[in-house]
């Protein structure tokens, strides 16, 4: 057997074996998991500055501590969510029937995660997996391989080893992994893959979570308050260099609007970054040359209001933002998924709503908005895995909201108690008493 197979095989025997089962187990994965981020928090810090360039207060907040909170989350509510529900009965099974439907786990769980969020993107669906009580194989992105290593070790010393395991690894690996049989494939990253794995996943007719991105807009408003808008706007945008699968894409707005926001951006990412973002310790650096090469490719689509600098060598690309952008340049034909913010004109209201319906449906979609006119309207008219008003990002923060895409975003989610709707089965249960 090829250690692939091998590796599946041990997890399936282990879920047979029905150790991933009781709720005591699955509660003690969790502590153990806990324990392993609080315990290693410093180590785990530093694999993600070697990848990312992460500063420790985004490592914190953006993947040690977020997956801690949905640990704990989790295990707040675990015996509720697991509750099974009763189901009304029919009148003509009689009135000593009953019925009702309870969780089973799936069994085998593949993760396969991205290189941008390395440790909350492999770890947070693995707490549901667990937590729905399943056996685990994890993928880790090799793009970002001091964080594989590190999440491999330590997985390895602090899980239970007969129910979870790590293979490190890329495209070989991967591809090895999706021959095998799974329960359920739950894979972050890109489209392209995610037919992939799709593909791969219908041969053993596998369900399959897909957490893809795209372009996300941010439609403002002339009545927001553009201070405020630039400020939220380029924190969302610039946190790990752009490199967030929800971060705002591009700004939609009127010419009016656009050119009043260009000093605001100006302003906020001074306020973020001071005037030189290379020498900010807060200021994340691009994943790898490709994505730098790609990135850079970009800034001719339109006039660098702030940034457009680079450094190849630090893979450094500044904060920028790019006024006068035709909305067929190439900066708006791909996910930008990097530090580029292009400003798109349209008339109105109506032509946003558009220019969003006539391209893919995002996996976020942010509105600057005071007028609940508006708000409703775009809730109403447009199709997105999420949608914020006022505040880019902090859906996904919120754990008792699905998080998700829908169409070429995506499809499924996860957080909180939708992850145990991801990684369970909802068996149906009907009794007639014999008697
Ligand atoms: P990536 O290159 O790290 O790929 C993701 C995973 O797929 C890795 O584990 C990799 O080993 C594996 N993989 C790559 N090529 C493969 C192949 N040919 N066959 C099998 N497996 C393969 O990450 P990426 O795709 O560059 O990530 C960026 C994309 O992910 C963006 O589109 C972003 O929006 C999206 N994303 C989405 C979310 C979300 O939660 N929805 C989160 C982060 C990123």
């Amino acid at each position: 057997m090829n250690h692939s197979a091998d590796t599946v095989a041990r997890l399936r025997a282990a879920f047979r074996s029905g150790r991933t089962k009781p709720v005591e187990w699955r509660v003690a994965q969790l502590r153990r998991l806990r324990a392993m981020l609080t315990e290693n928090a410093p180590e785990l810090a530093a694999a993600l500055h070697a990848d990312l360039g992460k500063s420790a207060t985004e490592a914190q907040r953006t993947e040690i501590g977020f997956t801690v909170r949905e640990i704990d989350h989790t295990l707040d509510h675990l015996d509720d969510w697991l509750r099974p529900e009763p189901a009304p009965v029919p009148a003509h099974l009689g009135t000593d029937a009953r019925a009702w439907t309870q969780y089973d786990p799936l069994g085998v769980v593949l993760v396969i995660a991205p290189w941008n969020y390395p440790a909350q993107l492999l770890l947070t669906p693995v707490v549901g997996a667990l937590a729905a009580g399943n056996a685990v194989l994890a993928k880790p992105s090799e793009l970002a391989p001091a964080t594989s290593a590190v999440l491999a070790r330590l997985l390895r010393t602090y899980l239970d080893p007969e129910a979870v395991a790590v293979v490190e690894g890329g495209v070989p690996e991967t591809t090895a992994l999706l021959a095998e049989r799974f329960d359920h494939i739950f894979y972050t990253g890109n489209g392209t893959v995610g037919r992939i794995v799709m593909r791969a996943a219908a041969e053993h007719l596998t369900p399959v979570t897909l957490e893809l991105g795209g372009k996300s807009p941010a439609f403002v408003d002339r009545d927001a308050d553009l201070k405020v808008v630039a400020d939220r706007l380029a924190a969302g945008k610039f946190l790990n260099a752009g490199q967030t699968c929800v971060a705002p894409d591009y700004v939609l707005t009127d010419p009016g609007t656009a050119a009043a926001l260009e000093t605001e951006f100006v302003r906020a990412v001074e306020s973020l970054y001071g005037t030189d973002p290379a020498a900010s310790p807060e200021y994340g650096r691009i994943v790898d040359e490709r994505h730098f090469d790609r990135l850079t490719g970009l800034l001719d689509s339109g006039r660098a209001v702030v940034g457009g600098e680079s450094d190849r060598a630090s893979k450094y690309l500044a904060p920028t933002v790019l006024a006068d952008v035709d909305p067929s340049s190439p900066v708006m034909r791909e996910e930008i998924f990097g530090p580029i913010l292009p400003i798109v004109t349209v008339p109105g209201l109506d032509e946003a709503i558009d220019f969003i319906n006539d391209r893919d449906k995002p996996l976020a979609l942010y509105v600057f908005s005071e007028s609940d006119d508006t708000r409703a309207r775009i809730a109403a008219e447009t199709s997105s895995g999420g949608l914020g008003y006022g505040l880019p990002l902090a859906h996904l923060t919120v754990s008792d909201l699905p998080f998700g895409g829908v169409g070429e975003s995506g499809m499924g989610n996860y957080h909180g108690r939708y992850s145990i709707e991801t990684f369970s089965h909802r068996k149906a249960l009907l009794e007639k008493p014999l008697g």
